[in-house]
């Protein structure tokens, strides 16, 4: 059964890149497994998917030692800075960057171990006060503070879309997103390669796709609906 999801959501990613005139192998198909036992995941991996996503440290701490090693996780949501030590050494990618205190201290959790993390800037593309991320008018110069650091490399953009029943309503988003990736990246910032977009979810990723993104972040599309003893419990309520 999550077979049949994950076929129909790769053909609906290609069916998207085919129309925006792109390669398939353009974007990454990111599985946002979170709330999803391990059980879920191993099914995902064994039909293919290496990428998976998870919005809490605990969570990616959890099942990382019961799954396949060359799993790429990546962490996509808010992140406290006093967990930053429980997926340092884990994850690929951080795609929720939103702070120069949090970017400093992935900086000194990624030095201590030695390592260069790959980190996205979230912008809050629609002004939406219930999220998190950087107002985009200020997005350039967040990239400029942060690439200083050297145990970190900023590689891109992400948000999350407004919810909607009509997922073209986004695409101008989408589309503005796009433009303020191409245009920070055109400035040549020293440690800095705008070169993925991280945009994109279950009820609008093919709008995304059209429209540039590099990642997009498929949940309910192939593990299902979530259930949350407290609805909260969603980043996205
Ligand atoms: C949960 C989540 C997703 C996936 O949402 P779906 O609508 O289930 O595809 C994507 N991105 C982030 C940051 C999330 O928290």
């Amino acid at each position: 059964m999550l077979k049949d999801n994950l076929a129909s959501v790769e053909q609906r990613v290609a069916e998207a890149c085919k129309r925006a005139g792109r390669s398939r192998d353009e974007v990454t198909l990111i599985a946002v497994s979170k709330t999803k036992p391990v059980e879920m995941l191993s099914e995902v991996y064994d039909a293919g998917v290496r990428d998976f996503g998870e919005n809490k440290p605990q969570e990616i701490r959890e099942k990382y030692p019961q799954l396949p090693e060359d799993i790429r996780w990546h962490m996509i949501g808010h992140l406290q800075r006093n967990k930053i030590k429980y997926i340092i050494d884990k994850v690929c990618m951080i795609h929720s960057v939103d702070s120069v205190r949090l970017a400093q201290a992935i900086d000194e959790a990624a030095g201590k171990i030695g390592i260069v993390m790959p980190v996205l800037v979230e912008v809050n593309v629609a002004g939406e006060e219930s999220k998190s991320g950087i107002r985009p008018e200020e997005a350039e110069n967040f990239v400029r503070e942060i690439s200083v650091f050297p145990n970190i490399h900023v590689e891109g953009l992400m948000t999350i879309a407004p919810f909607t029943e009509n997922p073209e309503e986004n695409r101008p988003y989408f589309r503005n997103l796009c433009k303020l990736c191409v245009d920070i990246k055109e400035k040549n910032i020293d440690n800095v390669n705008m070169c993925s977009l991280s945009m994109g979810m279950t009820g609008d990723f093919e709008i995304a796709i059209e429209e540039g993104a590099t990642m997009v972040r498929v949940g309910t599309g192939i593990f299902g609906e979530r259930y949350y003893p407290h609805a909260e419990a969603d980043g996205r309520l």
